[in-house]
């Protein structure tokens, strides 16, 4: 009998819930936001109640909402919405373990003029409340962490660091796309400025994002045209998208705290089968984590090999993140952790939905042993080193 596929792939996308299509199936029928006929209207009514959805979600004012395509866009927006409406020659913080979008963006103020500091993490890749505050200057306009990282899960103390930059009169941003299945995303709680979010990683559409800023966040545009989203994104809305993704936020913020007690002893008895039955394995990054991400490091093997040994056995798992257009470059998490090289060629990224099971846990315990083994001996021959 051929037995199912195992999808441990969850960090780089979800599957649709069928609430989020059925919803995104609903809007689909619906015309422009933004024209005046009755059609418009009840496009907008629809949007209107996709807004309030999302922002009843995570703590905001429906005005607080910005709308976007994708989670790149909206790190895009408040990176550089944020430092444009600020002086040249202003400070922006950020740390060596964001995704590229927020890297990306960061350099790109690099070249303009703006100044820019990159924070370091530990071993554990968490960021030190201490350090975060020093690296603040009196020209700091803006500070961006990320809530909880995609390649490890650790998950940084963000209520603490929002309450440093507040009183230090910096904004805070935080890239909150891996949360959002996993951690609360309320907005007062956790004291933020801005906030990211991507519906794809919550069980919501691909290709639909938002970005959260406080009312009083002045935002530059990067897009210009129509004016829509009260002049912050330009752009007809993508109410399909948004309806899904409204739908898809609602359900994981209020099913989250069920889903992340089981993902979590599903994750820990993954962690536990691997460490017993293979040897030579660390795990990557530092309690607290997410309760769906185990990454782990399976000396001697190379990780494009593992991944795809793993994947003709059935099982999707990722190399590090899966964001660079499938490639497999070395990870700048790994080694802004400061893995040596042995440890950063075998990590492999198993991250739990909120569907997985036990007996698919168990099955790629079961599996491992001899893929691992059988990668490492061919490796160590070819090396001569054993
Ligand atoms: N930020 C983080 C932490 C992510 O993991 C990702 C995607 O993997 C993104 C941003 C980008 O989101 P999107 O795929 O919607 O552009």
């Amino acid at each position: 009998m051929k037995s199912e596929r195992i999808y441990l792939d969850n960090a780089a996308t979800t599957r649709l819930r069928p609430e989020a299509a059925a919803a995104v199936r609903e809007a689909e029928a619906e015309y422009n936001p933004s024209s005046l006929h009755s059609e418009g209207r009840r496009a907008r009514a629809a949007l209107d109640a996709a807004r309030e959805l999302v922002a009843t979600s995570i703590g905001a004012k429906r005005n607080e909402i910005v709308f976007t395509a994708s989670g790149t866009e909206s790190d895009n927006l408040a990176l550089l919405g944020v430092a444009r409406t600020g002086r040249p020659g202003a400070h922006v913080v950020t740390t060596a373990i964001e995704h590229h979008a927020v890297l990306g963006a960061l350099a790109r103020l690099g070249e303009e003029s703006f100044e820019t500091t990159v924070l370091p993490v530990d071993s554990g890749g968490r960021v030190d409340p201490e350090e975060f505050e020093s690296a603040l200057r009196p020209s700091t306009v803006l500070a961006s962490v990320m809530y909880a990282n995609n390649e490890v899960g650790t998950i940084q103390p963000i209520a603490q660091l929002a309450a440093i930059a507040r009183r230090r009169g910096v904004w805070f941003h935080t890239d909150a796309v891996q949360a959002g299945n996993w951690l609360s995303l309320d907005v007062e709680t956790l004291g933020v400025d801005l906030l990211t979010l991507s519906a794809h990683k919550f069980g919501g559409p691909r290709g639909v994002g938002l970005l959260y800023a406080r009312s009083d966040v002045a935002l530059s545009p990067i897009l210009y045209g129509g004016g829509q989203e009260l002049g912050r994104r330009s752009g007809t809305q993508n109410l399909p998208g948004i309806a899904g993704m409204a739908r898809a936020l609602g359900l994981a913020q209020s099913e989250r705290i069920a889903n992340a007690r089981r993902a979590g002893e599903l994750r820990d008895r993954l962690e536990a089968g691997i460490q017993a039955a293979v040897s030579d394995v660390r795990v990557n990054g530092a309690a607290p984590r997410l309760p769906n991400h185990l990454n782990v490091s399976f000396a001697g093997t190379d990780a494009a090999a593992l991944l795809i040994a793993l994947d003709l056995a059935g099982i999707a798992v990722s190399a590090g993140s899966a964001c660079t257009s499938g490639s497999l470059e070395a990870s700048h998490v790994l080694r802004a952790m400061g893995l040596d090289e042995r440890w950063r060629t075998g990590a492999i990224r198993f991250t739990l939905g909120v569907t997985t099971s036990a007996s698919e846990i168990d099955r790629v315990v079961a599996a491992l042993p001899s893929i691992v083994a059988g990668l490492r001996a061919p490796a160590t021959l070819l090396r001569g080193d054993g």
